[in-house]
């Protein structure tokens, strides 16, 4: 009976270490606000759910929001939007983007063309359905004082309609989920994510884009090299595929990759492309 206990009283140990352990990965990656100031008038909000930018015209009457976070993220960021006249534009449907949506009720939604229940769905309704929807291949040009924001409908990706921004003076550009930075990405099925159609969008955005800065989706602030890093993860783990050898070595070269398991890991993104080919 005393052995029993003690294994019990281990076995909860364990559990509590681990928990804790991904506990704190998850609040780095999704809780935790890191503010960039790139320059007076565009801002960066890394974490709290998927990274935001804020611009905001010279004379501070106009504000664009790319994503809103969730949750406290959200409000907070929503304190930091002054303008009286701001437009939102939302990467994608996933919650963790449009999360703050509601908190900015006169603002004007720019996202993909999602369905209505495809977007309830993925925004678990946090927010109204978007008032513009770009389809695929469609985008809109919108001018912030004296930036020129190219906002575009790269297609199906990480989900049904993945929404890129691209602020032309500034060579910044914003991919939301089409880029992760040193983690594994989410690959939901049910979210529309198609790997062999992202690999596309990757090629495309380095064809049209000179870039200088960019802002993935979740992880650290890049340059161009990143949407060539995210295509070679993809392709480089759908080739091992069948090989342990070269899936041995490409797990040890992901190893430090942010991975929560069954939700983002390198057995994830393998599991999706195998899956993914096989109904194809
Ligand atoms: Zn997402």
């Amino acid at each position: 009976m005393k052995k029993f206990l003690l294994i019990l009283i281990l076995l909860i140990v364990a559990c509590l270490a681990v928990g804790g352990f991904y506990y704190g990965k998850i609040k780095q990656q999704f809780v935790k606000v890191e503010t960039v100031q790139i320059d007076p008038q565009l801002t960066v909000y890394l974490g709290g759910g998927g990274n935001s930018i804020v611009l905001i015209s010279e004379d501070g009457s106009k504000a664009l929001v790319v994503d809103t976070k969730m949750k406290k993220a959200a409000e907070k960021l929503r304190e930091t939007v002054k303008a009286s006249d701001i437009t939102i534009v939302n990467t994608h449907a996933h919650f963790d983007h449009t999360g703050g949506n509601s908190l900015y009720p006169s603002a004007k939604i720019i996202s993909g063309a999602y369905t209505a229940e495809q977007w309830n769905n993925e925004s678990k309704k946090t927010s109204r359905y978007p008032d513009v929807v770009l389809k695929t291949g469609e985008e809109k040009v919108i001018n912030v004082g004296s930036e020129i924001v190219h906002v575009r409908n790269m297609g199906r990706a990480h989900t049904w309609n993945d929404v890129i921004v691209y602020c032309e003076k500034r060579k910044l550009l914003v991919t939301g989920d089409l880029v992760f930075i040193d983690m594994h990405p989410a690959l939901y099925a049910k979210s529309g994510a198609s790997v062999a159609s992202w690999i596309g969008v990757l090629d495309s955005l380095s064809k049209q884009y000179e870039i200088k800065i960019l802002i993935p989706g979740h992880g650290k602030i890049s340059d161009q090299s990143a949407l060539a890093t995210m295509r070679d993860y993809f392709v480089s783990i759908g080739d091992a595929i069948g090989k342990p050898d070269k899936q041995a070595d490409l797990k040890k070269k992901y190893q430090d990759y942010f991975s929560l398991p069954c939700i983002f890991s390198f057995r994830n993104t393998t599991k999706f492309i195998e899956k993914e080919r096989k109904s194809q």
